[in-house]
């Protein structure tokens, strides 16, 4: 699993994009731990990150 690079200083991770898959809504700090206690997908802050990556 590969590390999501936002530039959001919060997300919310749900584990899939299907509800019946994932795991409880979760909020994470992508400045502090930056990884999901769930599905344990890491979260990495990069405010210069932009869309055309990916
Ligand atoms: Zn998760």
């Amino acid at each position: 699993m590969s590390t999501i690079i936002t530039k959001n200083t919060t997300v919310i991770c749900r584990g899939s994009k299907n509800p019946s898959y994932g795991h409880p809504k979760v909020y994470i700090n992508t400045q502090k731990d930056g990884r999901c206690p769930y599905c344990s997908q890491e979260y990495k802050y990069n405010p210069k990150q932009n869309k055309s990556h990916e």
